[in-house]
């Protein structure tokens, strides 16, 4: 089941539900196949049995005097530390602000830099909304073109920068895109970026948890200023999310969020503000979700990165020529990429074929857009238009362009990849079948078996939870 590789298959047995057998259409049940680790992955059995531990010790941070209190404040604050160590942040120059995920961390940072309208961000054509929106609402914009293929163009990098320099305050960048996967020489783009004098920005969300990374020495010119990601896609779906740069940039000035753990004092007239990174911690802080992901980085050191990696890397090279087998099929992108693959099947609307496997084979994965709008657009050669605006507004989901989109973490296998590429062969072969016995439910916002068209699908397991 696994090509000789012991850190994945411990990471695989220590996957909270690895074996959850779900509802499929005709009464039964299957072993769940998740292809979504991009969304969030899941969390670890040994992590939760420590954070269920701690739990007794549980308290307040940073106000109490009691013992519980010393005790999680400290390890609150040593959370930074182990965190910041897993990406090769120097904490001594170095601030690590907690957060909820990379889309408040891009937006703190955005807030942080103080730019004035006429500056400049450079971003990429392959990037989230994450890391674009927070960007286009406080300075100008200009996007670094990419190729049909969706790979990022570097004679546009330097063409950006000759001709707009030094109004360029910053350039941000995905590590590997949530569409193609596609991984980006951030190390190449970040010497780029200083030669111009400016600081990178990287969003880590799909990259930190796929391959060994580090930020270098800031004597380094291969040195990531910011890093942002999430702790919710790296097994530590605790709420935590995670932004890196310089101390510099977080000690000019008030916090965007004001209050309680931001400030040293307070007078009527006047506030004076704490030390990065309590100013931009503002209100009790997430403790459990610190605690979450530092134990789950300490954990994947000690599996070893690199051997995930590698497990991750031969199977995506497996998928890769697996769906490259099957007729009518588009993958979009090129390498080198993470397990992220987006793929359409020829004249088969993309989220019906992720209902069908939803429905029918138990696989979890994702269809749409993926929150790159523009990056989907242009690897299917769809123009903007505000036709969609108004297929979104009447829920009417499948008339929109889309993509189907697998992702991989090193705990799957290649009986799961060969379980997806059964049932994709399947649905090509009997397409029109499938077309007649699925319909699409503007009030779901997706396409359902006709003969499913009730709530007890879910209900079923629902109602275990929530009754
Ligand atoms: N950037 C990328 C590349 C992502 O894939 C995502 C999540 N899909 C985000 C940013 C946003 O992450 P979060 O939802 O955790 O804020």
């Amino acid at each position: 089941m696994f090509t000789n590789k012991p850190a994945a298959m411990k990471l695989r047995h220590d996957i909270k539900g690895i074996d959850k057998k779900v509802p499929v259409k005709g009464n039964k049940s299957r072993k769940y196949t998740f292809f979504d680790n991009a969304a969030s992955t899941p969390p670890l059995i040994p992590i939760l049995k420590e954070i269920d531990d701690y739990l007794s010790w549980y308290s307040g941070v940073h106000r109490g005097t009691g013992y519980k209190s010393l005790v999680s404040s400290k390890i609150y604050d040593d959370c930074h530390e182990i965190i910041g160590k897993f990406v090769g942040a120097d904490l001594s120059t170095d601030t690590l602000v907690l957060v909820k995920n990379t889309t408040e961390a891009i937006n703190k940072l955005a807030y942080r830099l103080q730019l004035k309208s006429q500056d400049i961000v450079l971003i990429t054509a392959m990037e989230h909304h994450s890391n674009e929106l927070p960007w286009r609402s406080r300075a100008q914009v200009r996007y670094i073109d990419v190729d049909k293929d969706g790979i990022l163009d570097l004679n546009s990098v330097e063409y950006l920068f000759k001709r707009y320099h030094p109004q360029v305050k910053l350039l941000a960048v995905c590590g590997a895109s949530n569409v193609t996967g596609h991984v980006n020489d951030v190390h190449s783009l970040a010497r780029i970026s200083h030669a111009y004098g400016c600081k990178i920005m990287v969003d880590g969300a799909q990259l930190v948890p796929h391959q060994r990374f580090n930020m270098k020495a800031h004597s380094d010119s291969d040195h990531i200023d910011f890093l942002a990601f999430s702790g919710h896609k790296i097994y530590a779906p605790f709420g935590s999310g995670v932004l890196i740069g310089p101390r510099e940039t977080f000690m000019s000035g008030p916090p965007e969020y004001q209050g309680g753990g931001t400030v040293k004092l307070v007078h009527k007239n006047e506030v004076f503000w704490a030390d990065p990174p309590d100013r931009d911690e503002a209100g009790s802080p997430n403790v459990l979700g610190a605690y979450g992901l530092a134990r789950t980085l300490k954990y994947l050191d000690k599996l070893g990165m690199d051997d995930l990696a590698k497990h991750e890397e031969e199977l995506t090279a497996y998928t890769l020529a697996k769906l490259r087998d099957l007729n009518s099929l588009t993958v979009y992108g090129s390498q080198p990429r993470v397990g992220v693959i987006s793929f359409n099947l020829k004249d088969l609307h993309h989220a019906l074929v992720g209902a069908i496997l939803c429905y029918e084979a138990g696989i979890g994965l994702r269809t749409g857009c993926f929150c790159a709008q523009n990056y989907v657009r242009h690897l299917l050669g769809v123009k903007e238009t505000n036709q969609h605006l108004e297929h979104y507004e009447r829920n009417e989901l499948d008339k929109i362009p889309g993509m189907v989109r697998i992702s991989l973490a090193p705990y799957n296998t290649r009986a799961e990849v060969d379980h997806l590429i059964k049932w994709l062969k399947y649905i090509v072969d009997n397409r029109y079948e499938f077309k007649r016995r699925y319909k699409y439910s503007p009030l779901h916002g997706g396409f359902i078996p006709v003969d499913l068209l009730n709530p007890e699908y879910i209900n079923k397991i629902y109602n275990r939870y929530m009754d």
